[in-house]
């Protein structure tokens, strides 16, 4: 279902289930109501929420316009990458005098990298693809998560010691999702 907010539109799925309240949430740039069985009516719930399904949508939408002016890099081969990635996070976290347990690639469905509380730091391969700059910007997020779990401001904090203009780096990831997210 498409229904318009202001001057854009937006797809729509109803979903109902075991919840107590209805919940938006927006996937894939798709608007996702989660209901209480017997409930209908949805109608409140987004005009409700209008203006954050508006800033959510449409930023989605310049985001997905600006990644068609990127390129993805298919030159890079797997042992190079693994290795860029390995050589970067061994060399960030002994600078930073932070111990990281192990380093492991896989695919990823939903973010570019992750850090467990073990120390182990997971590296989504399809970052194999991007420029050398925002691989090693990925791991750098990665390594500071030894140090800080959450994303406040003081891991903020941490990151911005080398990337001043993290948020840069943030939002070009976001850009380059769309070219990378229905890669096998
Ligand atoms: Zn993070």
């Amino acid at each position: 279902m498409k229904i318009k907010i202001q001057d854009i539109e937006v797809n729509c799925e109803i979903f109902h289930r075991k919840v107590k309240y209805a919940r938006l949430e927006i996937k894939n740039g798709t608007l996702n109501i989660i209901m209480p069985h017997g409930i209908k009516d949805y109608v409140g719930l987004i005009n409700k929420h209008e203006k954050w399904i508006y800033q959510r949508i449409s930023h989605i939408n310049r985001l997905k316009i600006e990644s068609e002016s990127r390129k993805l890099d298919y030159n890079r081969d797997d042992d190079s990458f693994r290795k860029m990635v390995l050589d970067y996070a061994n060399k960030k976290s002994h600078q930073m005098g932070l111990k990281v347990n192990k380093v492991s690639l896989r695919k990823m469905k939903t973010r570019w990298g992750s850090c467990s509380s073990l120390g182990n730091i997971s590296i989504n391969t399809r970052l194999k693809y991007l420029p050398e700059s925002l691989i090693k910007y990925v791991v750098h997020h990665e390594v500071c998560h030894l140090k800080i779990r959450k994303h406040d401001k003081h891991y903020w904090g941490l990151v911005s010691m080398e990337y001043p203009d993290y948020k840069k780096y943030e939002n070009e990831l976001s850009v380059y999702w769309f070219l990378v997210k229905d890669l096998d």
